[in-house]
């Protein structure tokens, strides 16, 4: 597996691979990786001849209260999983790489779907991620970009943008990886000490409460969220941001369980905000 730090070296062997036919995958992260990131590793390899991982903590996305100098940080561990499950080179960048002195260009989506879920406490998130996504399309170019359905209004929102910038990237989304007892995988679950790792359990519990709810035929999406923010609002360490059900595609509320619905949450513990959420194809 080749490290590279700079955008030349990546351009560099992209070019080399795409001169033999290749095709490249793309898997975008944050690093401090966990077998969500390797499930999403696994599949680029499965569906791809050459698999590049970025690993970069993206400045842009992170408002000045957040959690940037604080988010968890392990290259060498991170290395040994992506070599570990057939990544072929993983690109490292510098913070003044990625955005050079006077850098003032951004992609925003102008519609009311990023400011929904996560949006309405995170206002300039989504910005941040489509823009340093997009730098990575342009710097990697790959045939296909692999998303986990956590980050689902992320996913969601990367998708109208390949769509309006006329990306030739599919997107491959894949389905959250779980910890054997339910918390949806997530580097923030470090922060988390042996209290709130417990009661953060009422995430995926709520999820799962959700799901068998509509398993069970409800379709009223009030219904379901009500009963997954008393679940969640019984647990005295949990503060909820948001319970809400919205379109799958287009992020908007919706009364009923009809089409893609998204169901999506994200809740602090103690300090630490965190997110799940579970999808219905209702055909
Ligand atoms: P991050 O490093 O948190 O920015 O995440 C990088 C990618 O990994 C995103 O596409 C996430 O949706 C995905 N991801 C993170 N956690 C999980 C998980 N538990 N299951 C599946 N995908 C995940």
């Amino acid at each position: 597996m080749k490290i590279a730090t700079t955008i030349a070296e990546v351009r560099a062997q992209v070019a080399a691979w795409k001169k033999e036919g290749l095709r490249i995958g793309l898997v975008p992260t944050m690093g401090y990786l966990h077998e969500g990131h390797a499930s999403l590793v696994d599949e680029a390899v499965r569906q791809c001849d050459r698999v590049v991982a970025s690993v970069f903590v993206n400045p842009t996305q992170f408002s000045p209260n957040e959690d940037l100098d604080a988010y968890p940080r392990d290259f060498s561990r991170d290395c040994t999983l992506l070599e570990s499950h057939g990544c072929h080179l993983v690109f490292h960048p510098e913070v003044e790489e990625m955005y050079l002195p006077g850098a003032a260009t951004y992609v925003e989506i102008l519609s009311e779907m990023p400011k929904q879920l996560c949006g309405k406490t995170r206002p300039i998130h989504f910005r941040g991620v489509c823009t340093v996504v997009s730098k990575l399309f342009n710097i990697v170019t790959p045939d296909k970009a692999f998303f986990g359905q956590k980050d689902a209004q992320q996913l969601a929102i990367l998708r109208q943008m390949v769509r309006d910038l006329s990306y030739g990237i599919q997107l491959v989304g894949c389905p959250i990886v779980r910890e054997e007892d339910g918390l949806a995988k997530s580097s923030r679950n470090t922060y988390l000490n042996a209290e709130e790792r417990q009661a953060a359990l009422v995430l995926s519990q709520a999820v799962f409460l959700g799901q068998k709810m509509v398993e069970e035929g409800e379709r009223d999406t009030a219904k379901i969220v009500a009963a997954m923010t008393d679940h969640i609002a019984a647990q005295p360490l949990a503060r909820i941001d948001y319970v809400s059900a919205v379109d799958g595609i287009t992020m908007e509320p919706v009364s009923s369980i009809q089409g893609t619905v998204l169901v999506a949450m994200a809740v602090y513990i103690g300090k630490t905000r965190l997110i799940d959420n579970f999808i219905v194809e209702d055909v």
